[in-house]
């Protein structure tokens, strides 16, 4: 935690907190840009986690303080009834409360302390994190009716409705269903989900590249108009739809409509292997699947940077690596690698330090 650690919830607010909710961060093993396309994901959460402390003031003033945006932003206010978007992070606490009264949620104002360790802007998902801890901390301290599924829907929501980010659904079901031990396979369109653990004989590795996906939001939303436009293009509700059968049919659609849609296409094909895989413990099947995963993601979506495949080819250099790739959705951020239990410490180091002394940037292990 940061030096906004000092300003305890008491020393900020007066009172102490009555409900803690923590949400982690996730890494995405396979399944990247699915799922606003209706499509297979297949995340795990991460140790690094965000916290809330929260505690009912009794009126309708929302007060709300983060420790990750620097001090100089104080305690930030609004009323609740008159949430306006354009606040930066406050955005999330507002877009919170707004989504839930919109769907029929009665509650009242509220102090708020996050404190957060997932990186943000690094492919691991630190505002699901942060929506998704928010709902929880209300649906404890205000008793709301709010069963899971729903409450990561809502998540979404408040990213897509109220801060104007278009994500899809998978982030807030990772951060709020996944844990450490299994995947989450979600099929995004139906919602349904299953945890599928990892063999014995491998562990996942995150390493973030220090590259941040500052001016990612454009290029995301031009990637999904892209998808849309493919779909619609095809003939089909979404790219989901399409299989393997349609393949030849990408040629005819224009660059790089065609590239997108095969991307998807492949990478839901690529999540089914990579379930059957893990669930037989086929672990030599695991490595090419991430890799392939990688290159569409490098060639076919084109959301790598350099440093992004710079990790990978370094990872891959490692004997004890199955595979790696690319998580979360591009433009920087994170890679994840699978290695052989027990080395994944000493193998994350040594990409870490290699990758420093080609870029000149610091990658920080997250995982394990
Ligand atoms: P990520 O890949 O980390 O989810 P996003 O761009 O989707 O990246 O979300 C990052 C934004 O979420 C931050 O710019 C900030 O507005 C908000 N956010 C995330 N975590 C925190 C936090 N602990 N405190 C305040 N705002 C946060
Ligand atoms: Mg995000």
């Amino acid at each position: 935690m940061d030096a906004g650690a000092a300003a305890t919830f008491e020393k900020l607010f007066g009172h102490p907190a009555r409900v803690v909710a923590r949400a982690p961060g996730r890494v995405n093993l396979i399944g990247e840009h699915t799922d606003y396309n209706g499509g297979f994901v297949l995340p795990m959460a991460i140790p690094q986690y965000t916290q809330v402390e929260l505690r009912p003031r009794g009126d309708r003033t929302v007060r709300a303080f983060s420790t990750n945006v620097g001090e100089q932003a104080g305690v930030q206010e609004f009323v609740l009834g008159q949430e306006t978007p354009g606040r930066g992070w406050l955005d999330y606490v507002q877009g919170v409360t707004l989504v839930l009264r919109r769907e029929g949620f009665t509650f009242e104002g509220f102090d708020v302390r996050i404190t957060s360790q997932v990186p943000v802007g690094s492919g691991l998902s630190s505002s699901a994190a942060l929506d998704v801890c928010l709902l929880r901390g209300l649906r404890e301290a205000f008793s709301l009716p709010l069963e899971d599924v729903r409450l990561a829907v809502l998540g979404q929501k408040v990213e897509n409705d109220f801060v104007g980010a278009p994500v899809g659904v998978m982030d807030p079901m990772a951060c709020h269903l996944a844990d450490g031990g299994a995947a989450l396979f979600l099929d995004t369109r139906s919602l349904s989900y299953e945890r599928v653990p990892l063999p014995a004989g491998v562990e996942p590795v995150v390493i973030n590249s220090g590259v941040a996906h500052n001016h990612a939001a454009g290029d995301y939303r031009t990637r999904r108009a892209e998808c849309e436009r493919a779909a619609e293009l095809l003939g089909v509700p979404q790219l989901r739809d399409l299989t393997e059968a349609d393949l030849p049919r990408l040629n005819a659609l224009p660059d790089p409509l065609g590239r997108r849609a095969r991307h998807v296409l492949t990478e839901d094909a690529r999540v089914l292997a990579t379930v059957e895989a893990l669930r037989t413990g086929d672990l030599a099947a695991l490595g090419p699947l991430m890799y392939a995963s990688h290159a569409s993601q490098r060639d076919d979506y084109q959301v790598s940077v350099p440093e992004i495949d710079m990790l990978v080819e370094l990872a891959l250099n490692e004997k004890d690596v199955l595979g790696a790739r690319l998580t979360g959705g591009g433009f920087g951020g994170s890679i994840v690698a699978l290695a052989r239990t027990g080395t994944g410490a000493s193998v994350a180091q040594r990409i870490a330090q290699a990758y420093s002394k080609r870029s000149g940037r610091t990658a920080t292990v997250l995982v394990p």
